[in-house]
């Protein structure tokens, strides 16, 4: 049976994330020790004991000064998929810095791994309608950079379709596209695959929202960070209050959290579906 819940990893250290981007400015990314190697190893871990395949987007940036983490990776049987080079927002770049960015993560990992890849997820959910077309002209078979929360100004501004119903859909370009889950609550349509929101709510409640939305939208698409477990990491004093609160709250829960999910759900690789 192949099971239509996935569970994926952005792959990226504490100082790369944009609630962080004001005070640790993407040149001095060299000065900070790399904290990700342990916290996926332990992410690893937890996919072991689950027995749970998983995806893992990872940060080109990320993968040139770690290869033999992606190795590691890819060996234990996940999939390995691009989450760019730089982690700059793709709104922000034009359609040559993108297809560069994108270009530059795919042949980093593929030949780290000696083996092709398939997916993308861009920084911070940043899809745009034309860099869909990129990811089809280099190459990829699906993306997996969309939120469909209501009331969030940029999906509903982008000018897409996507077709058929489930958790896995289809552009007009050909490229299937796999949402985050989300819940819907009073005609509303909450995030509830991961990140903050995962941190923030009590297990219990996620969990029933979890299933929630496997059953209202045919598969479940959960992600997380390496850095989210990763209470020990450096604290940042001089950022805005919600972006500290956002980035810090409950890491020390979130081992556990993921733990219980992994437990009580089973998960895919994304690859298996698409191929
Ligand atoms: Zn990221």
């Amino acid at each position: 049976m192949i099971i239509k819940n996935f569970f994926t990893v952005d792959v990226e250290d504490w100082f790369q994330v944009e609630n962080l981007k004001e005070v640790i400015l993407v040149d001095d990314w060299e000065k900070n020790k790399l904290r990700v190697k342990n916290s996926t190893n332990r992410i690893l871990k937890l996919l072991d004991k689950t027995n749970t395949k998983a995806t893992f987007f990872i940060l080109g940036w990320i993968a040139e000064r770690v290869p033999d983490l992606v190795l590691e990776i890819y060996k234990r049987g996940h999939e390995v998929a691009s989450h760019g080079y730089g982690h700059q927002l793709v709104y922000n770049l034009s359609k040559q810095e993108f297809t560069n960015d994108l270009k530059k993560s795919k042949d980093i990992l593929e030949n780290i791994i000696n083996d092709r890849i398939y997916g993308y997820r861009a920084p911070s959910f940043s899809i745009t309608e034309w860099s869909l077309d990129v990811l089809k002209e280099e190459g990829f078979l699906y993306d997996s950079s969309m939120f469909l929360v209501s009331g969030h100004d940029r999906y509903s501004k982008l000018n897409i379709n996507l077709n058929g119903g489930g958790a896995i859909k289809e552009l007009d370009n050909g490229i299937k596209e796999i949402c985050i889950s989300t819940n819907s609550v009073l005609g509303k349509k909450l995030p509830w695959g991961g990140g903050g929101y995962f941190r923030l709510i009590p297990y219990g409640i996620f969990k029933r929202g979890f299933k929630r939305s496997i059953r209202q939208n045919d598969g479940g698409v959960f992600y997380c960070h390496p850095w989210e477990i990763d209470a020990d990491q450096p604290t940042v004093d001089n950022i805005r209050p919600s972006y500290r609160f956002r980035h810090y709250y409950g890491l020390e829960q979130t081992e556990k959290k993921l733990e219980g999910l992994l437990t009580d759900f089973k998960f895919g690789r994304i690859k298996d579906h698409i191929l």
